[in-house]
């Protein structure tokens, strides 16, 4: 049996969004930009899916930019905001210490630039209040930037909580929603938001696309320059096949948004109940205010690399926190953000599901997991020194 369940790293397309993009290839493969008929049938394309796209998180079309993805979306908010901060002397930035890497390098970066950053504490619940916000705002805070869902441990942030906290103090809100998007209803108006990030590839769309969404009247600084697409914020000739697919997935996600929570939810819990009973181990992320298809734990006295390469081995595809992070010794910034030391966040096990995994593929995982902990613990000289007392436990 193979269960892909690494979800949170990328999905499988639909078949709703490739069927939705194969029209951009064979008939609307004009330049939007262009002035002929050709290129004009694409532009209506174009501009149709933004209607759809605008619809589906409650802005107007032209608050919408199409960008290469979640990444692009985040570095463009997030500079955009420094720069008009910048020119009113506001150099303050509000974030937490488990975002995205695609969030976090561009705040180190504008650190070196002489712009404080605050790093929001996610100790407490895995999680941060909006109360935890306001505290930190100061005089000369331009920028609240916090993800929405977080990719690691699942814990969904307070948003629109925050959203009027930032509205009341008149400081511009951008939220990473990668995670989010097609997962959790978002209302960007009703929320308070006034920058928003998603990524097609997370929800079943096709990748290397994604969407800023930008409130009328904040001005964008351009991180892509050229051509005057997307209303002169975003150069490059629009990928339309891949924004056609991504609003198709979108639609699809949102249309089936209650059913596909309830039966993923369903499986999410009994694949964290059964993988709680494993000895020494320990559940990362919010317990209640979690993404319906996050499963994050870690097991003490093991490492997380081997864990999933057995895993893989008996058909299971999983991750060991941030596919940005393996590869490197480091463990992942989100686990020794929440509070987990070195040896423990080393052990540790992504599972994120989608709606097309099924019971008996949770059941499969019930099987092995436990399994290729016991094996792997086994041969862990770290394990021995536990049981013999030479180490303490710490989960
Ligand atoms: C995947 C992800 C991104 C990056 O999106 P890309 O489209 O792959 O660039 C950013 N933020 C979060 C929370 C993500 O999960």
């Amino acid at each position: 049996m193979q269960v892909y369940a690494d979800n949170a790293a990328t999905t499988k397309i639909s078949q709703a969004a490739l069927q939705a993009m194969m029209p951009a290839f064979e008939t609307y493969y004009g330049n939007p930009s262009s002035l002929h008929s050709v290129g004009q049938e694409a532009k209506e394309v174009l501009e149709n899916a933004r209607e759809r796209m605008a619809a589906c998180i409650g802005c107007e079309p032209r608050e919408i930019y199409f960008t290469s993805g979640g990444s692009e979306a985040d570095n463009q908010a997030i500079l955009s905001a420094a720069r008009l901060g910048e020119k009113k002397g506001k150099k303050h930035i509000i974030s937490t210490a488990f975002e995205h890497h695609a969030v976090l390098h561009v705040l180190q970066k504008l650190e070196k630039e002489g712009f404080e950053v605050t790093y929001l504490d996610v100790k407490t619940n895995h999680n941060i209040t909006a109360q935890d916000v306001k505290n930190a705002i100061r005089p000369e805070t331009c920028l609240v930037t916090v993800m929405y869902a977080n990719n690691e441990i699942g814990s969904i942030l307070p948003i629109s909580e925050i959203g009027a906290v930032c509205k009341e103090a008149g400081i511009l809100f951008h939220t990473d929603a990668v995670q989010a998007a097609g997962h959790l209803a978002i209302d960007v108006k009703k929320q308070n938001i006034d920058m928003l990030s998603l990524s097609a590839h997370k929800f079943h769309g096709p990748k290397g696309v994604g969407v800023l969404y930008c409130r009328r009247g904040i001005a964008l600084t351009n991180v892509i320059d050229g051509g005057a697409q997307e209303r002169g914020k975003r150069a490059g000739t629009e990928n339309l096949p891949a924004i056609c697919g991504m609003v198709a997935a979108l639609e699809e996600s949102l249309a089936h948004l209650e059913e596909n929570t309830k039966k993923v939810t369903a499986l999410r819990d009994k694949l964290i109940s059964g993988l709680s009973r494993i000895p020494h181990c320990a559940l990362n992320g919010d317990p209640k205010n979690r993404l319906s298809g996050n499963v994050s734990f870690c097991f003490e006295g093991i490492e997380g690399e081997s864990l999933l390469l057995l895993l893989d081995m008996k058909g299971v595809q999983a991750s060991s926190g941030s596919a940005c992070t393996s590869g490197s010794l480091d463990p992942s910034h989100v686990l020794l953000a929440i509070g987990r030391v070195h040896d423990v966040a080393h052990g540790s096990l992504r599972l994120s599901l989608s709606e097309y995994n099924t019971e008996e593929e949770i059941d499969h995982i019930l099987t092995v997991v436990p399994e290729v902990v016991a094996y792997l613990r086994s041969i862990s000289p770290v394990w021995r020194d536990l049981q013999t007392g030479k180490r303490t436990y710490i989960l």
